[in-house]
């Protein structure tokens, strides 16, 4: 199942249990086998903690705990125990690349960057809406509804048409990707007016309909979803010390660390990045809680514009991140804003090596860097810092252009090359869209439904 890329600045990852035995290792690959845990299967029930009550609970009373905690269901307040039925890996083409350039500049030992703009779709929330299809064919349900403005809808639209399924997707008006989502013929998009992502979540969970899987919720069972590209990052050696990544809503963060947990003695430390004044995560953490919402944005929102996909009041994910710095003893660093992103390109620039092979983020990708730029000192010289591209430019041309408008000469060569592998649709006709109210009638919305599935049966 696993690849074995011959580059030296592509380090590859070999499964363990998969492909030692079966495949010859490049020796310019570095593999880090002593850093596993032993993979051996122990028979163990499915339980998971409790983030709230501190509780172990079993997979059969999951959906009644979830009921009985007053944020159950909106928050992810449950962690899984290691299953490893639940072990599973498939194929990813996700790069890893070193660059001397970017570690010079941070004054660090090492800087991995990888680039999960080379994903299916184009992001990490990939490997969540890979999770999420399998989670939904074993009840045989082929239609899913979520609530994204972004990214997660982008990669649900894609992968849903690739399986010949179907998806719902709920956005506000506003959402940056609304023009390429509702290219997809599978997807019927309904774009909420005057709505914040809240409106949006809150109508799409309204949603009960039997064939309708729903892609937002279960997070306690998608996070487990990240065993691929943690198995990737586990391989490489030297191991990274710390993980930076942005935090749109922290699920990725998660992923790997449940997955490192279960593969790692020492788990890198989780380095969650967020805009001024929307990061309430960070608040969170120096208040020692694991649940925090904002009323208002800290700041004036035309300095923290450009990163769309981690401006948040909110985070769902947030007792799930927070435990997971817990136990990998991480650290938030926040405070950025557009012109830290735009310092972050810059620097990206001057490494021909990934510009020559199409590493450019979109805003909210490229925040892990940004924001070890911002706070270096935060780092010394012995660290190795595996950064986290979470997204891929070519979804937010109109901010890169905004940001660093030198860059666009680049990001035409790559959208017009082959080499990258998420087709440009900005130009492609748009299909299925309906423009709603926020405050539509539980009846009209399920007959707008109906009347969509309707043309799919
Ligand atoms: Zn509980």
């Amino acid at each position: 199942m696993c690849k074995c890329f011959t580059s030296i600045f592509r380090l590859s990852f070999i499964s363990k249990e998969s492909c030692i035995s079966k495949k010859k290792i490049n020796e310019k690959i570095l593999f880090n086998e002593i850093n596993y845990k032993n993979y051996v299967m122990i028979n163990m029930s499915t339980n998971f903690k409790c983030l709230v009550c501190d509780r172990t609970i079993g997979s059969n009373e999951l959906a009644l705990h979830k009921q009985q905690e007053p944020n159950g269901y909106k928050y992810a307040i449950l962690w899984p125990e290691y299953n490893p039925l639940d072990n599973y890996c498939y194929d990813i083409d996700v790069p890893i690349y070193h660059s001397a350039v970017i570690s010079k500049a941070l004054d660090v030992r090492k800087v991995y960057i990888l680039d999960e703009g080379k994903n299916i779709s184009g992001s990490m929330k990939d490997y969540l809406v890979t999770k999420t299809i399998k989670l939904a064919e074993k009840k045989k349900k082929l239609i899913f509804n979520l609530a994204s403005s972004g990214n997660h809808a982008l990669s649900l639209a894609r992968q849903t048409q690739m399986h010949g399924y179907y998806s719902l997707i709920f956005v506000p008006e506003s959402s940056y990707k609304i023009k390429h989502l509702a290219t997809y013929e599978n997807t019927l998009i309904v774009a909420l007016k005057d709505a914040t992502y809240e409106d949006v979540y809150r109508l799409s969970n309204q949603i009960n309909v039997s064939e309708i899987f729903n892609a937002n919720v279960s997070n306690e069972l998608l996070i487990t979803g990240f065993q691929p590209v943690a198995r990737r990052i586990c391989a490489l050696s030297p191991l990274p010390s710390h993980i930076l990544a942005g935090v749109g809503n922290g699920t990725y963060l998660s992923g790997l660390t449940w997955s490192f947990q279960h593969t790692l003695t020492n788990i890198p430390r989780i380095v969650p990045v967020g805009m001024k004044g929307a990061f309430p995560f960070e608040s969170a953490i120096k208040k020692n809680i694991n649940i925090y919402k904002y009323k208002n944005y800290g700041v004036d929102k035309t300095y923290i514009n450009e990163a769309v996909g981690s401006i948040a009041l909110e985070s769902y994910n947030m007792p799930q991140l927070c435990y997971a710095l817990k136990i990998s003893n991480g650290f938030p660093l926040g405070n950025l804003q557009n012109n830290d992103l735009r310092n972050a390109y810059l620097l990206l620039m001057n490494d021909k090596h990934l510009m020559k092979n199409g590493v450019i983020p979109e805003p909210t990708g490229i925040m892990g860097l940004a924001a070890a730029i911002k706070h270096k000192e935060k780092f010394s010289p012995d660290d190795i810092l595996l950064i986290s591209f979470t997204g891929n430019a070519y979804t937010s041309l109109e901010s890169i252009k905004r940001l660093v408008p030198e860059l666009m000469n680049d990001l035409s060569k790559l959208l017009s090359g082959k080499s990258n592998n998420v087709s440009f649709v900005n130009n492609q006709k748009i299909k299925n869209m309906v423009h709603i109210h926020k405050t539509i009638s539980q009846k009209d919305l399920y007959m707008i439904i109906q009347n969509w599935m309707n043309t799919l049966l």
